[in-house]
């Protein structure tokens, strides 16, 4: 099967925007940096790489004949908080497992951003005291069985819509998608920078450029960086989706280790908690761009981009494109990094 055969239910306005980051560029003095803006690429609760993902989930939900998604992820997920909007979009319930992936002290962190949106969008809610893993979790089976078991018709879909047979089929079509807007800008964009976590945004990407290449597309490089710091599951879980989607889109060649590239150190010790260069990749970036990125995920990636630039890594003749995912509504819980009281981020070693 080829990916334009996989149903794909609407969710976004359309392809998402692209666009130069001018002051950006000008002030790391090396490769052009551009962004596309998954941030911005629905009216559904602020949308993000998620809906992307979700629109060839739900032909797939509804076929089933499911009323329920049921889904997992930190108190702070953008994830369920996307999937809670998509159940409202398409008349679904939805079942949320929040665990405390993060150790954050902020009083808030269970009432504010993601968290308020999902419950705002009538979902169902429930805390879970266990801590960060991108694997399949008990509380996540429960909360499937606990839904049956009340006459309902639960839709399961794990961690960051990632570890599932269709997980990967959103950022394929990215892939096709920017092949098409460079057509139109009249552009190259030679290496792609990305935030890793669950796997299948960076996966996918994978697997359409490789798709891509096989229909005569110039090679590229699609730099994964790491924001788990569980970076060995992280890596394995992008090669091994990766690796299924490439095989579901009927690609008919393996893909070599080489074509996986997960970068770390810019995740610091702990998922979700940001370390100096990302509270400097969040600030040079509204500061030099007006573009919000967010303290758990897009400002590890920026700063790693950033770092690769400046250092050569990527070369002053590259043209670069910044996948921007989304993510923004979790700074609500990390406001005290830019308050000027400094107190969650003393508390965790970062300045502010
Ligand atoms: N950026 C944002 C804003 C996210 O919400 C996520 C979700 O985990 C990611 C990046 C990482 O994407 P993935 O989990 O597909 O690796």
């Amino acid at each position: 099967m080829a990916l334009a055969d996989f149903p794909r239910y609407p969710l976004m306005f359309g392809p998402s925007p692209v666009h130069p980051l001018e002051r950006l560029t000008q002030h790391l003095g090396g490769a052009q940096v551009w962004a596309k803006r998954e941030d911005c690429n629905a009216g559904l609760a602020y949308g993000g790489n998620k809906t992307r993902k979700l629109e060839y989930f739900v032909p797939e939900a509804i076929e089933s004949g499911a009323d329920t998604l049921v889904s997992i992820g930190g108190y702070q997920s953008n994830h369920t908080r996307q999937v809670a909007a998509v159940a409202a979009r398409i008349g679904m319930k939805a079942v949320l497992v929040q665990e405390q992936w993060v150790d954050w002290p902020d009083s808030v962190n269970d009432r504010v951003g993601n968290i308020l949106l999902s419950r705002i969008m009538g979902a169902e809610v429930r805390l879970d005291e266990s801590g960060f893993d991108i694997g399949f979790r008990d509380s996540w089976r429960q909360a499937i069985a606990d839904v049956e078991e009340r006459g309902g018709t639960p839709y399961a879909i794990p961690a960051g819509a990632s570890d599932h047979r269709l997980g990967g089929l959103g950022f394929a079509s990215w892939a096709h998608e920017v092949a098409q807007q460079e057509e139109e800008l009249g552009v190259f964009f030679d290496t792609i920078v990305v935030c890793t976590v669950t796997g299948s945004t960076h996966a996918g990407m994978i697997a359409g450029f490789a798709d891509l290449e096989r229909a005569g597309g110039q090679p590229r490089r699609v730099i994964g960086i790491d924001a788990s710091a569980t970076v060995e599951q992280t890596r394995d879980q992008v090669a091994r989706i990766a690796r299924s989607t490439a095989e579901l889109i009927g690609l008919d060649r393996e893909l070599d280790d080489d074509e996986i590239t997960v970068l770390e150190g810019w995740a610091g010790d702990r998922y979700g908690i940001p370390v100096d260069s990302t509270l400097e990749a969040i600030r040079l970036t509204g500061q030099l761009e007006g573009v919000i990125i967010d303290p758990v995920y897009e400002g590890k990636s920026m700063a790693g981009l950033i770092d690769l630039v400046t250092s050569g890594e990527i070369g002053k003749d590259s043209t670069v494109l910044y996948a921007h995912l989304g993510g923004q509504p979790a700074l609500n819980a990390y406001s005290a990094l830019f308050t000027g009281t400094r107190t969650a981020g003393r508390l965790i070693g970062v300045e502010s």
